[in-house]
C-alpha cells in the first residue's frame, strides 16, 4: 500500500489545516521532554513567531538508563496540547504502548512510533486502527526495507496517514551519535508515496552540525526536519546536550531561509 508501484502520486498527510508532503519544506521543532507548563509555553510561544506550525514534546520516554526521566505519561500530554492549542499550532508525541493509543488521540494530533519501537508490531497494528497522522522513526538498526514493511503494518490496518523519519543508525562511528543515512531519503522517496522528514536532533547529536546536515536533508529531497528546541538545554531532563535555544533555533532557521531551503 505504501509502495510507489501501488500509489505513484506523493501522499500529502493532513494534520487539520496544515499538508506535510505537499511540497513545501517545514520544521517540526519543540523540546526532547515535556517537562513543564512554563517551559512548553515559552518554547511554543517562540516556534509559533517563527512560523512553525508543529510543536513536538515527549511524555513518555523510552530511556536508556531506567534511572533517567521517563517522561510525565498522560499529563505531558495535556501540557503539550494546551501549549500547542495557545500558540495556534499542532501536536506530536510519541505513545509506547498500544493500548495507548487510543487515548492519546484525545490529545495530540500526530502519533509518534520511535525508533526503538519500530518492530514493535502491535503498536504498529494500533496505530493502523486510529484515524490520526502517524510520524513513524527508523528504527536503530532496521534496514530500508524493514523500514518500510514497519509503515506498510500501519497502512495495513486502514492508516495512511504517514510520515517516515530517517533518524540516523547505528554504526561504528562514534563522532556523531547516529550516523545520519542520507542515501536512505532519496530511496524512500523512490520507493514510497509517503512523505519523509529528518530529524537533525538525534541523527547527529551534535548541534554545531545542524545547518549543514539540515541543508543536506532538504537538498536530497526531505519534506520536513526534526530539530530538537529547548528554552534552557542546559537544565533539560533529557537529551540535553543535543537541544538548541531559542536563538540559535531562530539562527539556524533564518540561514536556512537565507540559504533558499527555507520560505
Ligand atoms: C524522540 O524523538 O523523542 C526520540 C526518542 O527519538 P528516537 O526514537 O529517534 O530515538
Ligand atoms: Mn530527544
Amino acid at each position: 500500500l505504501i509502495s510507489r508501484k501501488h500509489q505513484a502520486e506523493d501522499t500529502v498527510v493532513r494534520v487539520g489545516d496544515f499538508q506535510v508532503g505537499n511540497g513545501t519544506p517545514f520544521v517540526i521543532a519543540g523540546p526532547c521532554s515535556v517537562e513543564n507548563v512554563e517551559q512548553m509555553d515559552a518554547v511554543g510561544a517562540h516556534l509559533s513567531k517563527e512560523g512553525i506550525k508543529i510543536l513536538r514534546g515527549g511524555a513518555y520516554k523510552p530511556r536508556t538508563s531506567p534511572y533517567d526521566f521517563q517522561g510525565l505519561g498522560v499529563e505531558g500530554l495535556k501540557i503539550l496540547r494546551d501549549a500547542a492549542k495557545k500558540h495556534g499550532m499542532y501536536s506530536v508525541s510519541e505513545i509506547v504502548a498500544p493500548e495507548d493509543v487510543e487515548m492519546a488521540c484525545e490529545y495530540i494530533d500526530i502519533i509518534q512510533i520511535g525508533a526503538r519501537n519500530m518492530q514493535n508490531f502491535e503498536l504498529l497494528k494500533a496505530a493502523g486502527s486510529v484515524r490520526k497522522p502517524i510520524l513513524l522513526k527508523r528504527g536503530l538498526s532496521a534496514t530500508i526495507e524493514e523500514f518500510l514493511n514497519a509503515a506498510e503494518y500501519i497502512a495495513s490496518r486502514g492508516n495512511s496517514q504517514i510520515i517516515l523519519c530517517e533518524r540516523g543508525i547505528r554504526t561504528y562511528e562514534k563522532a556523531t551519535r547516529n550516523t545520519l543515512d542520507i542515501s536512505a531519503v532519496p530511496i524512500l522517496k523512490q520507493e514510497s508515496h509517503l512523505p519523509v522528514v529528518v530529524d537533525v536532533s538525534h541523527s547527529t547529536g551534535r548541534k554545531d552540525i545542524m545547518f549543514p546536515i539540515a541543508k543536506a536533508a532538504l537538498a536530497v529531497g526531505a519534506d520536513g526536519l526534526i530539530i530538537e528546541t529547548h528554552n534552557n538545554p542546559a537544565v533539560a531532563l533529557s537529551d540535553a546536550n543535543q537541544q538548541l535555544d531559542l536563538p540559535q533555533f531562530s539562527n539556524i532557521m533564518n540561514n536556512l531561509r537565507e540559504s533558499g531551503y527555507l520560505s
